[in-house]
């Protein structure tokens, strides 16, 4: 059996996406810049895009910017941010807990004079409200903060962190990570009162290599891309017509299928966290419970997750034990944020759904993750007795 579990790192192209993007590549391939009737016509469908995903978010089609991917919309919207704002002081937020491109970058911005500061997180990863009213000081120019996490699923408070920053700190930017919880959970910019949001299309079906900042009318941020002036002059750089178009269709997918997709995540997050605690012991579940339907991250204690990861693959199921992002570096900083033990961070899998997963398939995940735990137990208990 083919079980494709790991949809936090990147989603299959819905057969709908790659159909429109096959016609953009072949048929309607103008360059949206171009004045002749192609050239229209590209604009048109890119046009027809970044409205779907307006409606999608409550934004405004002008309040919408294609890049190439999340991490350029993360780097983006914390460099711009942090340059028109540098004048007005120094504070910059996050949390231990963000995506690297969004650590990085603050790392980079401390090396420019910013007084970062990386808020703790509770040990289900919550956000630490104290903490970062503490944190908050009227020097305060940019808050970066995820709206769902990519490791474990918990989804901060967006709304309420922008109502403590707009008492201290009312002209600062708030910036959120959105590119898990999109199409699984609310982004509408006005309820979760955002100034900048990140997305990337590969997590919900769409093709990668193309992602998106949506940018509050009336912030003006300076571009980073200079050249030839596309998308409104803020992110030079011919458009990727052909993914912006998937993009479009997998927004227009998502909206469609709706609260339903979203229940059918749910179930099978729920059904497969039902299966493994009852019958695998010794486990700690580090996903909370209202977190996004799509993540759930669970450590199998006396087991190493990547020697997991390889018995699962062997038949046929694909996981991960973090981001994709992060896997080849050593142990999870999300979950030591958390703080939890070495044996705990070695043995975490994260299983990640899409709505191509049914019960069945997690019935046979659950057999084969059973086994797969249960020998290599055996193997290490075994093999440390040798050693005693
Ligand atoms: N932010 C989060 C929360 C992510 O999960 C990812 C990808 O794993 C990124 C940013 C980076 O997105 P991209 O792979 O499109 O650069």
């Amino acid at each position: 059996m083919f079980v494709y579990l790991d949809n936090s790192a990147t989603t299959k192209v819905a057969p709908e996406v790659v159909e429109i993007m096959a016609k953009t590549m072949t048929e309607d391939f103008g360059n949206p810049s171009s004045l002749h009737r192609m050239g229209l016509k590209a604009e048109k469908i890119m046009e027809n895009a970044r409205s779907l995903l307006a409606s999608a978010i409550g934004a405004s089609s002008d309040e919408i910017y294609f890049t190439s991917c999340g991490t350029e919309s993360n780097t983006t919207a914390i460099r711009s941010a942090w340059n028109s704002m540098k004048r007005r002081g120094r504070r910059v937020i996050t949390t231990l807990a963000e995506h690297s491109s969004v650590l990085r970058n603050v790392e980079y911005l401390e090396r420019d004079s910013a007084d970062a500061i990386y808020l703790p997180v509770k040990s289900d990863c919550s956000f630490d409200m104290d903490a970062f009213r503490e944190a908050l000081s009227e020097d305060t120019v940019l808050v970066s903060v995820m709206h769902a996490n990519n490791e474990v699923g918990t989804i901060f408070p967006i709304a309420e962190i922008a109502d403590e920053l707009r008492t201290v700190a009312k002209d600062a930017i708030l910036h959120t990570d959105a590119i898990q919880s999109f199409t699984k959970a609310d982004c509408n910019v006005g309820r979760i009162k955002v100034d900048v949001m990140s997305l990337s299309g590969h997590k919900f079906h769409a093709s990668k290599g193309v992602g998106a900042l949506y940018i509050r009318r009336g912030l003006q941020l300076p571009a980073l891309l200079l050249g030839g002036n596309q998308e409104s002059g803020f992110r030079s750089g011919t458009e990727n017509l052909p993914a912006i178009a998937g993009f479009g269709e997998a927004v227009r997918l998502a909206e469609r299928a709706g609260a339903e997709r979203v229940a059918h995540l749910a179930g099978v997050k729920d059904y497969l966290k039902g299966l493994i605690l009852n019958n695998i012991a010794d486990v700690r579940v580090n996903t909370p419970e209202d977190s996004l339907p799509s993540i759930l991250n669970i450590s199998f204690l006396g087991c190493r997750g990547e020697v997991l990861l390889h018995s699962l693959e062997a038949e046929g199921i694909y996981v991960s034990t973090g981001s994709a992002c992060s896997s080849r570096s050593r142990g999870s900083h999300v979950l030591s944020a958390m703080g939890l033990s070495q044996e705990e961070i070695e043995g975490a899998i994260r299983f990640s759904f899409s709505e191509d997963n049914s019960l069945a398939q997690m019935d046979y995940v659950a057999d084969k993750l059973r086994a797969a735990v249960m020998s290599q137990r055996k193997l290490r208990r075994t093999f440390s007795s040798r050693k005693a």
